[in-house]
């Protein structure tokens, strides 16, 4: 007997015809209920739908718009169903992402009926710094790519003495093949939100916003839903102190997910960096001190007060404790979304997970183009924040590209750095010149034109752009270039060589 059917209706699933096939089903059956759910990670099975009976449930992959298709999962046969597979179900650990896909995004009361906002009424009842002492016991790190410590962060602005504090939640995630906050935007936006309302609480920010980038509009949809359900239920008001909430959406300038480039934003000029200090947390947002943390980060905040930081700590490694999303693209066969505890090695995301033929991959672009190439034989790194800066890449917000043998190394770090230039705001001269003469390089060795004299120039020109660039873009824009220089020159050679 079928209780509901529930349909993947993040983007994901939408752009592989979740919307067509929900249609379908309210034709074929009008009497089901029928619920939109967010992403359970498996996007390369997409549209998926899941059909709750009272022996458990049931879940169809690659679901077509078709009577014939619809009315046999409605009757439950066999054909396909779905399974996760089994090498992903080992490895994965649902935390962050625990409610993902289960639970209609729009619903306060489904959110609240699975422990939602039970975290901020136990902050509510904590004094405001006995909840950033958590956080720092938790030894939880900013999710966006610098991995600065979160507690550490939060007492800044608790220590500030201002009476108007503001709190800037990172959603302007702009890395090729990065897709975890619009996962957890558009799944779980309730999630998001009480992890900031519990940061206001425990620093004292009265003004939080939400900047994220205008080509997410559903996530911005679903963000604009729970806050009006949350003020409506007086959830802003916290032990007297009134917090406004408002989403902000991006114009398309990948710089602008630079603190400062994102504050100036905010007030509507240009979205440049400045230099720092001050840091934000003593003048930010139209000089108050504000905080800057990404979704990922604000998401982790509900489960972390609930268990308490202490246990939060225990998964993970001693230094970058709990979990980590990573959007997993590229050369594998099972794309998509994936949680896993901090310390995992990455031969275990890419072949245990991702599920890549055994032995095909010869590296991975992790941390999106300010990352970097780390190859094979380093497989058994694992990831964490310390290791990848150790081999030249970094954690990022948690791109991971998988790049198989038959892949140019030299053409992927040219891709990137294409980006890169043409994300540049120009501001500095390193980064905005610099750039653009390291690509015509790439892009003369790629066109079989390149010299030895160029290899050379590339590194010396990626180092002095990392020394001389004011702003985090500048200074790791070089990354792909660099790492591909170090562990695969001769690739770079071979260009050269083939073609004098
Ligand atoms: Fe702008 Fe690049 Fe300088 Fe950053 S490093 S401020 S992006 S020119």
């Amino acid at each position: 007997m079928i209780q509901r059917i529930k349909v993947g209706m993040a983007t994901c699933g939408i752009a592989a015809g979740a919307s067509e096939v929900k249609e379908k089903i309210e034709e074929v059956a009008p009497d089901e209920e029928i619920v939109e759910v967010g992403c359970i990670g498996h996007c390369y099975a997409e549209p998926l739908v899941e059909i709750e009976t009272e022996e458990g449930s049931i879940f169809y992959e690659d679901v077509e718009p078709e009577k014939e298709f619809i009315e046999k999962m409605l009757n439950l046969e066999e054909e396909n169903r779905f399974e996760p597979p089994s090498v992903r179900q080992e490895w994965e650990e649902q935390y962050v992402l625990g409610l993902a896909g289960d639970i209609d995004p729009t619903s306060f009361q489904e959110y609240e009926e699975n422990s939602g906002f039970t975290a901020l009424k136990k902050a509510l009842e904590m004094e405001p710094e006995e909840i950033v002492e958590e956080v720092k016991t938790s030894g939880l790190r900013g999710r966006g790519g610098g991995g600065f410590p979160t507690g550490m962060k939060w007492d800044f602005l608790a220590s500030s003495g201002e009476k108007d504090k503001v709190m800037i939640c990172n959603a302007d995630e702009g890395d090729p093949g990065a897709f975890m906050d619009r996962t957890l935007m558009e799944s779980l936006p309730h999630q998001v939100l009480e992890g900031m309302l519990i940061g206001a609480y425990a620093t004292g920010a009265n003004q939080l916003f939400i900047y994220c980038r205008a080509e997410y509009p559903l996530a911005v949809e679903r963000l604009n839903i729970a806050i009006e359900q949350i003020e409506e239920k007086g959830l802003n008001n916290l032990n007297g102190m009134e917090v406004e909430i408002t989403v902000k959406e991006g114009a398309g300038a990948f710089v602008c997910g630079e603190e400062t480039a994102m504050i100036h934003s905010l007030e509507g000029k240009r979205g440049n960096p400045r230099y720092r200090p001050p840091y934000p947390t003593d003048e930010g947002f139209k000089g108050r001190p504000t905080l800057i943390n990404n979704v990922e980060t604000f998401s982790n905040i509900p489960l972390l007060v609930r268990e308490g930081g202490e246990q939060f700590s225990q998964v993970g490694t001693e230094n970058s404790t709990g979990t980590k999303l990573f959007a997993l693209a590229g050369d594998l066969e099972y794309s998509g979304l994936v949680e896993v505890p901090m310390g995992i090695s990455i031969h275990d995301v890419v072949y245990g997970i991702g599920g890549a033929e055994e032995g095909s991959v010869k590296a991975v672009q992790i941390g999106g183009p300010s990352g970097g190439c780390i190859p094979a034989e380093h497989f058994d790194t694992p990831v964490d924040y310390d290791s990848l800066t150790e081999l030249g890449a970094i954690m990022g917000s948690g791109g991971l590209i998988v790049i198989s043998e038959g892949r140019c190394m030299v053409e992927t770090a040219r891709y990137f750095l294409d980006f890169t230039t043409e994300e540049s705001c120009g501001k500095c001269t390193f980064c905005r010149v610099g750039t653009k003469r390291m690509l015509e390089k790439l892009e003369r060795i790629t066109n079989g034109e390149g010299t030895e004299k160029d290899i050379q120039d590339l590194d010396d020109l990626g180092r002095k752009i990392i020394d001389g660039s004011l702003c985090g873009l500048g200074q790791t824009a070089p990354n792909p270039v660099l790492t591909t220089l170090k562990y695969f020159r001769g690739e770079y050679e071979s260009h050269v060589e083939e073609d004098h």
